[in-house]
């Protein structure tokens, strides 16, 4: 139902559970984080409310890129499994999603005859598989690959443990908003979750995809083709 990412140098996760907290208005039934440190990809999500996420937080989580999901199930019910992020079995790839991917269920189907092994029950885990399969030079083509294969509606963020410092976010139906502050970049489905941190934003249109590092921001549509956009500012009512 949100979602919110988050690159820079700053420790991501105060941030993104913070910009939970101000999607929650919207109304969900999850809650979950994934986070890149040294280790790899640590995620942390359950079935509840953005309180219950801090509660079982692990002390000392701390990474400076990460993106996060309060869901509002759609398919498979509200489940701790369930919540996103969802990763591949590799754990190299972690991806939220809001939205519904209409042909699931034939993905779901091609990926475990490929021997693929579903962690959920839900549309949105095809996405993390999807990237994660495609032979691709950049996380974002791998993202294009997969999102050539799936219809339906997404605003998606995926992470790539092998590409620290990168986001990848894309929609089609679904919002997607980059807020461009000083040498970090956040992303979220809706400027609530990014006006504490900067006034600085850019709608993505349907059909485009956006790279972002601390540094700044590509966009392209679905067929590579780039795409030019400047930041605007949004009025804060003081
Ligand atoms: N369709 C997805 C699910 O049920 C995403 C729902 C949402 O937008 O939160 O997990």
């Amino acid at each position: 139902c949100g979602i919110v990412g988050y690159v820079g140098a700053r420790d991501s996760v105060p941030l993104l559970v913070e910009g939970l907290h101000r999607l929650e208005y919207r109304g969900y039934d999850s809650a979950g984080i994934a986070v890149l440190d040294d280790a790899g990809l640590q995620v942390v999500k359950t079935a509840g409310r953005v309180a219950d996420l801090r509660r079982i937080m692990p002390a000392g989580l701390a990474a400076t890129s990460g993106i996060a999901h309060t869901r509002w199930a759609t398919h498979g019910e509200p489940s701790d499994r369930n919540a996103h992020p969802h990763l591949d079995e590799k754990r190299r790839i972690a991806v939220v999603h809001n939205g519904v991917l209409e042909n699931f269920d034939q993905l779901r189907a091609q990926l475990t005859d490929d021997g693929v092994r579903l962690s959920s029950d839900t549309d949105s885990e095809v996405l993390a598989h999807l990237i994660a399969r495609a032979e691709a030079p950049t996380l974002e083509d791998a993202v294009r690959a997969a999102l050539r294969q799936v219809e339906g509606t997404y605003g998606i963020i995926v992470l790539d443990a092998d590409r620290p410092g990168e986001l990848v976010a894309a929609r089609r139906g679904s919002p997607i908003v980059l807020g461009v502050g000083d040498r970090e970049m956040l992303v979220a489905s809706d400027i609530a979750a990014l006006v504490r941190f900067t006034q600085q934003v850019i709608y993505l249109d349907d059909d485009e995809l956006a790279t972002v590092t601390a540094d700044g921001y590509r966009t392209s549509t679905l067929d590579a083709q780039t795409t030019t956009k400047s930041p605007t500012a949004i009025d804060v009512p003081s």
